[in-house]
């Protein structure tokens, strides 16, 4: 058995709560970590976990490390996470959907769920029916597909990532390898191409691929050689754990700057990037779009703040790789120093008020 009250103080959760509901089967577990600078949010994720003890450390790590993102983007907003426990394809039915918006709602908004793996658009639009306390759907107020907003805020990352390893402004004719063509991937390419830029693309599927070729212009390459490609700029789109000790001594870019979560393997990997000159936007950072994206419907969803939103993402990057160079730290480190600076000085209006969720959002004064 985890020993979950040290696991909670170790990483730091205010509150972790395990509803069951014996009608529809729902095993669901939420993690509260911080509601300092708002109330929690973070998707639901329904996966087969293994054992008990795995689901627990995976809404614990999760919600966690939604803290870091919500305060990095310089949102109102804490981190949260639920986890269903099962499989997606074959237990998740309308009955658990509701069960589990219920459990959302006698939270009373202390977390706020969203779309993860294992959850869809209409997912959320069913948890609706039971709670406040769910963004992301389709329906009434919903802001949908979060991915174009996420590739227009790794556009922005990756300018400010371009810009500060002395490359310039200026798009045209660079090189960008894309890991990964599917939604984020496929939006990112469209933003690059028509800034002029020269995409090498590689995915494990050829649909979205061919597609790219033919829009973009873009040349494809095996999964195995995306590493290896001669290019300004690297962009994992694709899965986790791909900067590692196998990949990092191929790589021949100047920029790491992708919309995939948890890009690094381990801490030390970003260490191995420092030492090739590789200029790195922290990935937690740098794809925050989707999660503003949805924070706004708690405003009343407006685009054009979004988009204005969104676009500070280029500042943000900006702060946490002038931060890494000043101290001499990895960007990561730099990113949660940031971030944990933004907890310590605790906004006056905090609490349940969601208004204004954006209020506070000045990103770029940190450095
Ligand atoms: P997606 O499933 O639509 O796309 C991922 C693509 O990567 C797929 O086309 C898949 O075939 C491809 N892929 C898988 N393994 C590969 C490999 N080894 N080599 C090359 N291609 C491979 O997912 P998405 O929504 O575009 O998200 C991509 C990543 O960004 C994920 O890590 C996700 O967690 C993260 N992310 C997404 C959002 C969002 O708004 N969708 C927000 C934040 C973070």
């Amino acid at each position: 058995m985890t020993h979950v009250f040290a696991d909670l103080e170790n990483l730091g959760h205010e509150q972790v709560v395990f509803f069951q509901d014996k009608d529809s089967g729902l095993k669901t577990i939420i993690g509260v970590h911080s509601t300092v600078l708002g109330p929690s949010l973070g998707g639901c994720r329904m996966w087969n976990y293994a054992s008990e003890n795995e689901a627990i450390f995976d809404v614990l790590r999760l919600s966690k490390g939604m803290t870091y993102k919500a305060a990095i983007a310089g949102l109102k907003l804490g981190g949260g996470k639920a986890v269903i426990i099962g499989d997606s394809r074959t237990q998740k039915t309308e009955k658990l959907l509701k069960a589990f918006g219920r459990c959302v709602e006698s939270l009373g908004g202390k977390y706020i769920t969203a779309e993860d793996v294992g959850m869809s658009v209409e997912d959320i639009d069913i948890m609706r029916t039971q709670t406040r306390f769910a963004v992301g759907g389709s329906n009434e107020g919903g802001s949908g597909d979060p991915s174009l907003m996420t590739a227009f805020g790794v556009f922005q990352g990756m300018k400010a990532a371009i810009k500060f390893a002395n490359l310039g402004e200026d798009l045209k004719g660079m090189r960008i390898a894309i890991q990964g063509i599917g939604h984020v991937g496929y939006h990112l390419a469209s933003y690059l191409h028509a800034a002029g830029a020269k995409l090498i693309v590689s995915d494990i599927y050829p649909n979205q691929l061919e597609k790219v070729a033919h829009e973009f212009a873009a040349q494809i390459v095996s999964p195995e050689d995306i590493y290896k490609v001669d290019c300004e700029v690297f962009s994992p789109c694709a899965l986790g754990a791909i900067l590692n000790t196998k990949t990092i001594p191929m790589l021949k870019c100047k920029v790491v700057a992708g919309c995939a979560n948890n890009q690094l393997e381990k801490d030390d990997d970003g260490l191995a990037l420092m030492a090739k000159n590789i200029v790195y936007a922290p990935d937690y950072a740098i794809n925050s779009g989707g999660l503003i994206n949805v924070a706004a419907e708690l405003d009343g969803y407006n685009k054009e703040l979004v988009l204005g939103k969104v676009s500070q993402v280029y500042n943000t990057i900006s702060s946490i790789l002038s931060l890494s160079k000043r101290d001499n730290i990895q960007p990561q480190l730099a990113a949660a120093k940031i971030a944990e600076e933004r907890l310590q000085k605790k906004p006056e209006n905090t609490g349940m008020n969601f208004n204004p969720v954006f209020a506070s959002a000045n990103i770029a004064s940190t450095v």
